[in-house]
């Protein structure tokens, strides 16, 4: 590993930003995607994929007490995600508002391509718009995501230029790209004034062309290129349960913040341990609860909610807390 290429990254990191560092939640909101194929995708392993997106959607109720308990435990919402065409326009607003009534802040939408009337409805409730790029190498992207073309991305990101609204992507490491394809994603970053980057490492799916993720030096140097072209550029760095002591590596490469880790299934157990543990090795001030109960009683959260949805909403959150939060947190 490039042991200077950390270091010059975690210095340029130092200069530019605050030592704080958050759990980051992306709020899953369906299960149906319209392309279906990417292959890395555990979407693109389902046969029975659930081709109606009416039944394919999370439950309000089962959304709105996640983003609560994400409120609650500090942890901050990544971005608002689902595969594409999975809601109407006027659904997705509708349940934005709601979820802003519970988490005032204005969320990232990373529901696939949308044209400019979308983006029109969509802006005065969202922080921006997330284009899943996935890799920037195009003869791999034509191949891995046969049904989704960079240019789709590329025409979104126009129009949200044109109308000043924040753009940010996601890239996945291990994919088959190689450093030598750094400079494309430089260019992709500068061209289309990229204010945010997620990155991910492969976690290869059973039944997809995929069996191995990268290594965490590979990964972290990828984070660190990216860091030292970008000095103020918002990172946000993924790892996976198997992978929580590359954390610290992932923060020195320049990371901002992290995600992905099944944060409630791990709420409270060692592994949330290993992941405080990691933070304070990279020397950063973890401002996000992965051990702490949050308050049993929410109602107090609920006043703006109409009793029906206040009552549902109740039930979930004490289903979380009971059957997956309680088991370890104290
Ligand atoms: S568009 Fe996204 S959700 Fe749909 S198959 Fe591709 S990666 Fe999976």
């Amino acid at each position: 590993m490039d042991r200077d290429l950390i270091d010059n990254a975690n210095s340029l990191f130092l200069e530019n930003h605050s030592e704080e560092c958050f759990f980051e939640r992306a709020i899953f909101l369906s299960w149906y995607c319209s392309k279906g194929d990417c292959r890395f995708c555990w979407m693109s392993t389902q046969k029975n994929l659930i081709r109606d997106p009416k039944k394919a959607k999370r439950r309000p109720e089962t959304i709105l007490a996640e983003v609560l308990i994400s409120k609650l435990l500090d942890w901050k919402i990544e971005f608002l995600s689902g595969g594409y065409e999975s809601y109407t326009q006027d659904e997705l607003i509708s349940l934005i508002k709601n979820i802003n009534l519970i988490y005032p802040e204005k969320c990232w939408l990373n529901m696939g391509t949308l044209n400019k009337e979308e983006l029109i409805a969509y802006r005065p409730y969202i922080k921006g718009v997330t284009g899943a790029v996935e890799t920037i190498n195009p003869v791999l992207h034509t191949h891995l995501c046969p049904s989704k073309p960079l240019s789709d991305i590329e025409m979104m990101f126009d129009i949200c230029k044109e109308m000043d609204i924040d753009r940010s992507i996601t890239i996945i490491i291990g994919l088959g790209e190689t450093f030598d394809d750094f400079f494309l994603l430089k260019k992709f970053i500068e061209k289309y004034e990229i204010q945010r980057i997620t990155f991910y490492a492969l976690n290869p799916h059973k039944n997809t062309i995929f069996t191995k993720g990268p290594d965490s030096e590979y990964y972290a140097e990828w984070i660190a290129k990216t860091r030292i072209s970008f000095p103020k550029l918002e990172i946000v760095a993924g790892s996976w349960t198997e992978r929580l002591s590359e954390i610290n590596l992932l923060l020195r490469a320049g990371a901002n913040s992290i995600t992905k880790f099944k944060s409630i299934k791990l709420f409270g157990s060692s592994y949330a341990k290993t992941v405080a543990d990691q933070v304070s090795l990279a020397k950063r001030e973890f401002k996000s609860n992965l051990t702490r109960l949050p308050e049993k009683d929410i109602t107090k959260y609920l006043y703006p909610f109409p009793d029906e949805l206040k009552i549902k909403i109740i039930e979930k959150y004490n289903m979380y807390y009971n059957n997956r939060l309680k088991k370890n947190g104290k």
